[in-house]
């Protein structure tokens, strides 16, 4: 099984560190869509990687997650900006393929990755058995892309900083990492690297996150840079107001709940969402414009996250301190179930009307949403509501986009749930938040390049950002080099 672990498919590597007199960008992921972020800075004297997600989405993500194109032995450290797996994913596979350096991310960043990368190879030595053993539709290989074993050693590699601290990576390379709001420990990342005696600033705006929201902060403005990496999620549209989509979302619950008699679903990351979707639903109990619901919180992951969401109160905003009261008064906790075991986890198929039920993952790739999507998709009364992005090629896109049935464990399951999509309850800035962002800059970066988002979205932002501040602005191509000096 080990000797599976090789470099995947026959794509082209890149140049060997040193090649080249110029410092240098590649694009290797988050290039016209949302999963896979990872970009590659080769200084002329070391290289380093930002991010280094999964791809996730099917066959094509599960082949392009299986060929780095670079030998991981020369990347000198890893700049992550959050604990998301489409951003951190391919850690345990870096290692498991001999890179020995440092992985810089914020403590909260780092406790959350402490869950989630085992987590991970968990899922992942899990299909690799079902694909083995014939159970799987999916077209994936055999081997896994990485083995618990390996996620706790990248756990090994992880350096905490602080936010808004100078940290020296090499004598070439400096950082700091500043508050992206987005999820517990979100960072964008300020770079400055030498080459030559020219200094060369590099942004990285990692996921940005919605102004105003609780639980986390604000996205940090930033002043200046020369080179720009700015996320697109969002970039071709706007949430409604928090206050509309308050109002999307208690209809919903009680449409289904007190009026339908069925169950309502909720599919989100166990990271970051499914705090959010806790506050939430107690803000609006506390309100009374819902009953209070019996709320199962269906992933240990999402248990695990909570803790250290909590532990974490130096990071939280004002608001935080109600969701953390209700969670731990007498009544939030009769009202909010957290299963563990797969046997409490079970139980909740018997339940047939008045749950709601969180659980992961987000995109309905994989765990115990997908027995959850089983028991509730089919049933008229009951309702599943996306607040999370989509995807495309996942399950959850595909229900989204109004696909009349499902494959679940091997079978074809017709949807005739309700299916709703609350983009405001995303994590992600919309439109008008990136824009927001972007006017925080003083003078216009030398090269903006709109990355983490799918075709229409990120070029649909390209196009506003030349619009309304004049900046040179472009979509990159999958595995695009750009050189990150001066032309001439
Ligand atoms: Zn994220």
């Amino acid at each position: 099984m080990a000797s599976r672990h090789d470099r995947g498919d026959a794509s082209p590597k890149l140049s060997r560190p040193g090649d080249r007199a110029s410092m240098q960008l590649t694009f290797l992921g988050a290039a016209g869509e949302v999963t896979g972020s990872c970009y590659l800075v080769d200084t002329g004297e070391i290289r380093f990687l930002i991010d280094c997600g999964m791809f996730q989405g099917g066959g094509e993500a599960d082949r392009k997650n299986r060929s780095f194109a670079f030998d991981p032995r020369d990347i000198a450290f890893v700049l992550l900006s959050h604990a998301h797996i489409d951003h951190s994913g391919l850690l345990p596979r870096l290692v498991a393929l001999g890179f020995d350096g440092a992985i810089y991310a914020t403590r909260a960043t780092a406790d959350l990755l402490e869950v989630m990368l085992p987590d991970s190879a968990h899922l992942q030595e899990r299909e690799a058995e079902h694909a083995e053993a014939g159970h799987s539709g999916r077209n994936r290989g055999t081997a896994p892309l990485y083995t618990v074993q390996h996620a706790v050693a990248s756990l090994g590699r992880l350096r905490p900083v602080e936010y808004d601290e100078p940290v020296r990576l090499a004598p070439s390379v400096r950082c700091v990492f500043r508050d992206a709001g987005h999820i517990l420990g979100s960072a964008i990342l300020e770079v400055w690297l030498t080459a030559g005696g020219a200094e060369t600033k590099l942004v990285f705006s990692g996921d940005l996150g919605q102004p105003g929201r609780p639980i986390v902060r604000d996205p940090t403005p930033i002043a200046e840079t020369d080179v720009l990496l700015v996320e697109s999620t969002y970039g071709d549209r706007n949430h409604k107001s928090l206050a509309a989509t308050l109002d999307e979302f208690a209809a919903a619950l009680n449409e289904t709940l007190v009026a339908g008699k069925g169950n309502v679903v909720i599919p989100a990351f166990a990271v970051g969402r499914t705090q959010e979707i806790l506050y939430f639903i107690a803000e609006l109990a506390a309100q009374g414009r819902i009953g209070p619901p019996e709320v199962y919180v269906d992933s240990p992951m999402a248990l695990a996250a909570t803790r250290v969401t909590l532990a974490h109160a130096e990071l939280h905003d004002p608001e935080t301190a109600r969701l953390t009261s209700w969670l731990a008064s007498g009544s939030g906790r009769s009202r909010v179930h957290f299963t563990e075991t797969l046997e409490d986890s079970m139980k909740i198929n018997s339940i047939r009307s008045g749950a709601v039920i969180i659980s992961a993952s987000g995109m309905c790739e994989g765990g115990r949403i997908r027995h959850h999507l089983r028991y509730n998709l089919s049933r008229p009364e009951c309702a599943i509501v996306f607040v999370g992005f989509q995807a495309e090629g996942t399950l959850g896109r595909r229900i989204v986009d109004g696909a009349a049935t499902v494959r679940l464990f091997g079978e074809e399951h017709p949807v005739r749930a309700k299916v709703h999509t609350i983009g405001g309850l995303s994590a992600h800035a919309d439109r008008d938040a990136l824009l927001g962002w972007l006017g925080g800059f003083q003078r216009a970066p030398r090269a903006t390049w709109v990355v983490h988002g799918e075709p229409l979205a990120a070029h649909s932002l390209r196009d506003a950002i030349e619009q309304r501040f004049g900046w040179r602005a472009a979509v990159p191509a999958l595995r695009q080099t750009v050189s990150l000096q001066r032309a001439g």
